[in-house]
């Protein structure tokens, strides 16, 4: 009787554990949608979210156009295309990651740039943005905030640093900019930042990476009903299940490397003496 009632209990436990395990099936989901920023500015997002069951992807196509006075061969576009490439992947990825808090699972946050656009039968391949490459205006340092000095999320200048083309990306997967005069979230009490990518941090070497960035990740989990994510509402995940966590530095990766092996030295050390 008591190994029956025990037997019952794991049967339900594995039930439960199916169930969970049932709503994160890999999955490639289409989001497309059109933002607006009440600066003036409106911005089509369109991208595949691709879970493998290990790790979330923001897959986007990339159509690079290069403006013939650039006078590149073909070699060269596909070095500066590959060059592109990596930056922002480089730069966008091993930020955060999101632990399901309910099992103890963690996934990658990921995003993925290729160029090759979307294969269809007997016509051409469709990409989810076409990015112009061209030359900046020579006299962009008399006026360096004119709109035509400064790249857009379609428009790309040739000799722009990496963390510029991430910043453009982050418009691409649905985020707004952080500063003044660009296409802020809200007019009033706008989310503006000194260091970070999407703020004035994109004119550094290293901008720092906020939660925000990724937080629709965790609402697309989550099933949080936001207008493009609305075919998970209601799938079964529990409220608040999925959340955000940052990945360590690289630097601080290698403090704790060092540190543990300097403990592990310390420790043989001991031992022989
Ligand atoms: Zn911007």
């Amino acid at each position: 009787m008591k190994s029956k009632l025990a037997l019952v209990g794991a049967v339900l436990c594995a039930l439960g554990a199916t169930g969970a395990q049932a709503a994160l099936t890999p999955f490639v989901q289409k989001v497309e949608a059109r933002i607006s920023s009440p600066a003036g500015f409106t911005w089509d997002v369109s991208y595949e979210a691709i879970f493998d069951g290990s790790s979330l992807v923001k897959h986007v196509e990339i159509d690079f156009l290069f403006r013939d006075v650039l006078g590149f061969t073909p070699a060269q576009k596909t070095a500066w295309k590959n060059d592109a490439e990596m930056a922002i992947e480089s730069i966008w990825n091993d930020k955060y990651r999101i632990v399901d808090t309910v099992n103890g699972r963690s996934f990658a946050l990921a995003v993925d740039v290729t160029q090759e656009g979307y294969p269809r039968p007997g016509l051409p391949n469709v990409f989810d943005q076409a990015v112009t490459v061209l030359p900046q205006p020579g006299d962009c340092a008399s006026r360096p905030n004119a709109l035509d000095c400064r790249d857009n999320m379609l428009n790309w200048f040739v000799d722009s640093s990496d963390t510029i083309k991430a910043h453009e990306f982050g418009h691409m997967i649905g985020l707004y900019d952080e500063y003044v005069g660009g296409a802020v979230d809200k007019l009033n009490n706008a989310t503006l930042s000194d260091d970070g990518l999407m703020g004035l941090g994109a004119l550094s070497d290293a901008p720092a990476f906020y939660a925000r960035y990724f937080q629709s990740y965790v609402d697309f989990l989550n099933g949080v009903p936001l207008a493009e994510y609305q075919r998970l509402a209601g799938s079964g995940l529990q409220p608040g299940q999925f959340v955000l966590v940052a990945v360590p530095e690289p630097s601080t990766w290698a403090m704790l490397i060092v540190g543990s092996m300097m403990l592990g030295f310390g420790v043989h050390r001991a031992r022989r003496a």
